[in-house]
């Protein structure tokens, strides 16, 4: 990608899809893939029930910035998704790559690899384009997890936000490093991650209910030189979300799972409205909505850019889910 690249020139919302390969289990039952994908839309084939029970099919088209098949690699996920918003962090802009979907989809899997490649290019631009020119990278890792927030960098301390009356917000206690090498950074992601999934109830149950949060945060001293404190010019935020069923968790039997279901639910409504408003230019964002949101206020402010992954599974049995995460993401492009 250019390095000069103006952020006038990216779109200020790019929803894509990505689909992800029938895995060994849905194989073994010997479930069909239900998504035909083509280069920006894609086709579900939903089996339904005539009322004398025989079967047919409805196709539901849907149309996205890209589809991303089963045959496509993270490196290429990258390339279409975060690379081209890379150069503008350092032109005063904040932008955020979600990953939305169902548990399983490959929220992770997508999700995981791209804060790295991100760092990769970031040291390059640093290194490079803006050499000597006194930018710092800084990093910071937490989740929300039933509408608390937790330090994924230290050992899960809780913490809490403040606003500084400025449209900054404001994580007290959040752990922030100076990123100078990419062995760093992949030590730190790592340990992020594990921290992440090894919750009390067990790994996949408890990050399927988690909002996981890693911000990549360029400073610059006034002067350009590292003399005085540095200030913040641009932030890139990658966003694994938790899984949109679980938004559906609000008539479980169990006090805390409908909970944690309703706070989840919120968040994505009010996610969802936030992105919408961004791409009207509406003066009011509808941040206060949720803890989600309200993290994220500073990147719906001002000039912002927003990049939305919405991970399918192929297979019949998530036709329902994977409908609805194609339904959500529609609405917000
Ligand atoms: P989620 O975070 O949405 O719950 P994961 O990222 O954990 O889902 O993915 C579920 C499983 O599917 C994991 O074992 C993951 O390695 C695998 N997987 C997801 N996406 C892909 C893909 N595009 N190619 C190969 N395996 C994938
Ligand atoms: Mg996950």
């Amino acid at each position: 990608a250019a390095d000069n690249v103006r952020a006038s020139n990216i779109a200020k919302i790019k929803v894509v899809v990505r689909k992800r390969p029938l895995n060994k289990r849905e194989l073994a039952k010997n479930e069909e893939d239900i998504i035909e994908t083509y280069s920006n839309s894609l086709v579900v084939h939903e089996t339904k029930l005539k009322v004398d029970l025989t079967e047919y099919v409805e196709k539901h088209e849907f149309v996205f910035d890209a589809v991303l098949d089963e045959e496509v690699s993270n490196d290429e996920v990258y390339r279409e998704t975060v690379e081209p918003i890379v150069p503008i962090i350092f032109q005063r802009t904040k932008a955020t790559c979600f990953a939305y979907g169902q548990t399983g989809s490959g929220k992770t899997f997508t999700m995981k690899p791209l804060p790295l490649k991100a760092v990769r290019d970031i040291m390059r631009l640093m290194h490079h384009t803006y050499r000597n020119q006194g930018f710092q990278l800084f990093v910071s890792f937490f989740e929300i997890y039933g509408g608390k927030l937790y330090d994924l960098l230290s050992d899960r301390k809780k913490l809490c936000m403040r606003e500084d009356g400025k449209q900054q917000v404001c994580i007290v206690g959040l752990q922030e490093y100076r990123v100078v090498d990419v062995e760093m950074i992949k030590e730190l992601i790592e340990k992020g991650n594990a921290t992440r999934s090894t919750g009390t109830t067990g790994a996949n149950e408890e990050s399927s209910r988690s909002h996981a949060i890693l911000q990549l945060t360029i400073k610059r001293s006034a002067d350009g030189s590292e003399s005085k404190p540095p200030r913040v010019v641009g932030k890139l935020s990658f966003i694994d979300l938790a899984g949109s069923e679980r938004g559906a968790d609000t008539t479980d039997n169990d006090k805390q799972t409908r909970m944690e279901g309703a706070e989840i639910n919120k968040s994505l409504l009010a996610l969802k409205e936030c992105i919408r408003a961004l791409d009207n230019d509406q003066g009011h964002i509808p941040f206060r909505g949720s803890k989600l949101t309200e993290v994220l206020r500073d990147s719906f402010v001002g000039n912002s850019r927003t990049v939305m992954i919405s991970c399918i599974s192929p297979n019949s049995g998530s036709c329902e889910h994977t409908l609805n995460t194609l339904r959500y993401a529609d609405r917000v492009k």
